[in-house]
């Protein structure tokens, strides 16, 4: 018997541990791990000597190919697959009524669903989505079970913007999700609080940069953080809280770790690598939702990450062109930064070379863990029998980021001229080589839609 392809001479890292081992795949799935001479002959041999071998990272917030995002699913999954991530997890929105709707009348969420779908053939990585609730309709509850049955098994929502919804609506979808134990996810901020102190800022001038911060500050993050976990622990529903980006909202959620609540909350890249002097440094280029903070909120997410109250890294990726977020007022214009294609170098060496976090821990919070809470069994991990994602990672290479090398349609780098060590030289998707050494190297159309299981947050 023979397999495929063998990566030898490499070292494995898990979510527990690292190991000299070789991998064995075939027919797209991991066959075997260990040493080489044990596994079955190889009809392509990938040489790993002096390079980390490393689940796929799966990003489970990108947003792509809709009304807050420029990229393609061609661009986003080869700024994906560049960058070593082999699984998002994107958005179907459901169609709404409103100022800055792109639709023109309100339709089921699972139209949204299959028209971002139909985009498995530009996808170079693998996807799954989540539902996106951006209306307070009666329409929804019928709709969750089906979707559910089509492996949209989590749900997004809001608690700001015109798409935000109110409590009470947050409260009786969390209720329909515990009775299936699929997960909701909130973008929380207090949208009333957010607002009056926008109206305030407007009112005395402020329209420089650096006071955009202040109009969404932490306390506004942990409000609407806290309203969600109360709502969730009372529902018996899983809540994952989405881009955590302070202290303050950290310390909710390590509230509801010991009480038999089923929470979970991510950071981001950013909230991890920026710090607010970026406001002075890039203006509104570095205007996202909520705002990159102190330096003491980067530690705080470090040390919450250390802890485990926060589980999961994402990138929040959002592709927007320089010239529709510059030389206008912080409250105009749109927010979001992209990153997902050095989101697993600028996050490797924050915390591996600069604070001297573990191989393993990187691989728990960017690959194990966003499988596990979003119903990936297949994804996240090097076991036998799951697919064949995996990074081939170079410890030493330097490089210097520049918006240039850009896959993603976004032509600015919050991390511009920023030089980082550790580099991604070769992505594989089940078992395919899709990226090498920089050049994408698959077909579009390699990607495949995932649907997700329910996922099992006692295990
Ligand atoms: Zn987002």
């Amino acid at each position: 018997m023979s397999v495929e392809t063998v990566i030898a001479g490499g070292t494995l890292v898990t979510a527990t541990a690292t190991v000299e081992a070789a991998v064995a795949i075939d027919d797209g799935s991991i066959v075997g791990v260990g040493n080489e001479q044990s596994l079955p002959d190889a009809e392509r041999r990938i040489d790993a000597t002096g390079q980390l071998v490393l689940p796929g990272v799966v990003d489970p917030h990108v947003h792509v190919d809709d009304h807050v995002s420029i990229d393609s699913y061609q661009t986003a999954t080869s700024a994906a697959a560049l960058g070593g991530v082999t699984t998002f997890i994107d958005f179907g929105w459901q169609a709404y009524d409103g100022p800055e709707s792109p639709w023109d009348d309100p339709a089921p969420l699972a139209e949204g669903v299959e028209q971002k779908r139909t985009n498995a053939e530009e996808a170079l990585i693998d996807f799954g989505l989540h539902g996106g609730i951006l209306r307070e309709g009666d329409d929804l509850f019928a709709e969750i079970p089906d979707l559910i049955e089509a492996g949209i098994t989590s749900f997004k929502m809001y608690t700001a913007y015109e798409f935000g919804v109110s409590n009470g609506y947050l409260r009786r979808v969390f209720d329909t999700l515990a009775d299936h134990g699929a997960v909701g996810v909130v973008h929380t901020e207090d949208d009333s609080v957010c607002q009056s102190l926008i109206a305030d800022l407007q009112a005395e001038g402020a329209d420089d940069p650096e006071s955009y911060p202040q109009s969404r500050p932490p306390y506004t993050e942990a409000m609407a953080a806290d309203d969600a976990a109360r709502i969730a622990r009372e529902t018996g529903g899983k809540y994952y809280g989405f881009h955590t980006s302070c202290r303050d909202a950290a310390e909710v959620f390590d509230q509801f770790q010991d009480d038999g609540s089923q929470i979970r909350a991510e950071t981001c890249t950013h909230y991890t690598a920026l710090d607010d002097s970026i406001h002075a440094d890039r203006g509104t280029l570095a205007k996202i939702a909520p705002p990159i903070r102190s330096h003491d909120d980067v530690d705080a997410m470090f040390e919450y990450l250390e802890r485990g109250v926060l589980s999961v890294v994402s990138t929040d990726h959002v592709a927007q062109l320089a010239a529709s977020k510059e030389d206008r007022p912080w409250w105009e214009g749109p927010y979001g930064a992209n990153s997902i294609q050095v989101s697993l170098p600028v996050f490797h060496d924050e915390a591996v070379n600069e604070r001297g976090f573990s191989y393993p821990f990187l691989v728990r919070v960017m690959c194990a863990n966003p499988a596990a809470t979003f119903g990936l069994p297949n994804k996240g991990t090097l076991d036998p029998g799951t697919d064949a994602d995996i990074v081939l990672f170079d410890p030493e290479k330097t490089q210097t980021i520049t918006a240039e090398d850009n896959a993603s349609k976004a032509d600015y780098s919050l991390y511009e001229g920023r030089t980082v060590t550790g580099g991604v030289t070769k992505t594989l998707v089940r078992g395919e080589v899709v990226a090498d050494d920089g050049d994408i190297v698959a077909d579009p159309g390699h990607g495949r839609f995932i649907e997700r299981e329910i996922p099992d947050w006692d295990a």
